[in-house]
């Protein structure tokens, strides 16, 4: 494939503009391996670039999209060869890189992760960045200790891409799962995904208690600000909270009070930096940790070319669990 389609974000005089064209292997950026991409996603970062609420993007012109499934086609870097099946999250993908919006892409090898076992390259675009990153919390939380036996785990934007993941990941490992939601009427659907106590998003979105009653051992974030903080000052003594999004706000009103008095610990999620050695341990983990069958519950496959359409959705938070968008 010499030429190939690709979804180009250019900076104009009158600001960002994003439109499917006709690019050649030499539009491609630096990297030691070239990759036939067949499958990826839409996560709330890509919705923020493409609907330009947020300065994602950060090199022009850029293929968006922060994540890609594919089939090596050459590579020059020892770990890859010719039809390995390989995944890329993060890296700056989508951002200072050409992303996963197109046919094709070049990138370090360094950044790619082999296909696990057992996974489609749509399985792993359903999952996506927001299931592996759902994965680094739940890691998070096992690495201080919370296990099923601590009390209840919180997961907050729950039916959402990362909450979703989080939810199947936690109630499968037998925590208890609470989550918490914004739509009422996703009640069988993240019953379905196993969790036991469905709260209403307004419960923790308001105003914020220094500490509160003692609710979880546990916490999977997405939502930061107000939720974030009366997350955090409902937590259980020796607690962990995973804080990895913003979909209420980049603020955090909170207090020392929760860490110095109850031992809480906030744990921060990155997984666009995240080393590959903890990317693999993440990826083996969803291979042994994720039901398949929940997988397939919770995922949509749409057509690449209604990425656009899909953007504002998952900027409003209206998209339910996750959507893999088919290349081919
Ligand atoms: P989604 O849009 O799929 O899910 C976000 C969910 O948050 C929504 O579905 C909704 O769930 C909930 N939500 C929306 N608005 C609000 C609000 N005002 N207050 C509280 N909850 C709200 O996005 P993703 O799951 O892909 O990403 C979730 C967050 O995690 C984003 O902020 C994203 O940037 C971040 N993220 C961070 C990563 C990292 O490396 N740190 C990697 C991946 C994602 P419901 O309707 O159930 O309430």
């Amino acid at each position: 494939m010499e030429r190939f389609n690709a979804l180009l974000a250019i900076k104009t005089e009158h600001g960002p503009s994003i439109a499917w064209t006709e690019l050649g292997r030499d539009d491609l950026m630096e990297g030691d391996v070239l990759v036939r991409i067949t499958h990826t996603t839409i996560n709330y970062k890509d919705g923020l670039a493409l609907t330009n609420k947020a300065p994602i993007i950060r090199k022009w012109p850029l293929i968006p999209g922060i994540d890609f499934a594919g089939e090596v086609l050459e590579s020059s870097h020892p770990e890859f060869k010719s039809g390995d099946g390989v995944v890329l999250n993060g890296w700056g993908l989508g951002e200072t890189h050409h992303g996963g919006y197109a046919q094709l892409a070049r990138v370090k090898g360094d950044w790619l992760v082999k296909r696990p076992e057992g996974f489609t390259a749509a399985e792993t675009m359903a999952i996506g960045t927001a299931g592996y990153t759902a994965m680094l919390c739940v890691l998070a939380l096992e690495a201080h200790d919370v296990t099923p036996n601590s009390g209840p785990v919180l997961v907050t934007g729950a039916a959402g891409g990362v909450g979703s993941i989080a939810v199947a990941v936690l109630a499968k490992l037998g925590h208890h799962v609470v989550a918490s939601t914004g739509r009422p009427e996703e009640k069988a659907y993240l019953e379905g995904l196993g969790a036991k106590e469905i709260i209403a998003r307004e419960e923790l979105s308001g105003s914020v208690r220094p500490l509160g009653k003692e609710r979880w051992a546990g916490v999977v974030d997405v939502a930061g600000s107000n939720t974030l903080a009366n997350a955090i000052s409902t937590t259980m003594r020796a607690g962990c909270v995973a804080a990895c999004g913003l979909a209420q706000g980049m603020d955090l009103p909170t207090s020392v009070a929760p860490f110095i008095l109850r031992g809480v610990t906030l744990a921060g999620i990155d997984s666009v930096m995240a080393p590959k050695s903890k990317r693999i341990a993440a990826w083996q983990r969803l291979a042994s940790d994720l039901d398949r069958s929940k997988l397939a519950g919770l995922t949509v496959t749409k057509p690449i070319s209604e990425v656009q359409e899909l953007a504002p959705q998952i900027v409003a938070g209206k998209i339910r669990g996750r959507i893999v968008l088919d290349v081919a």
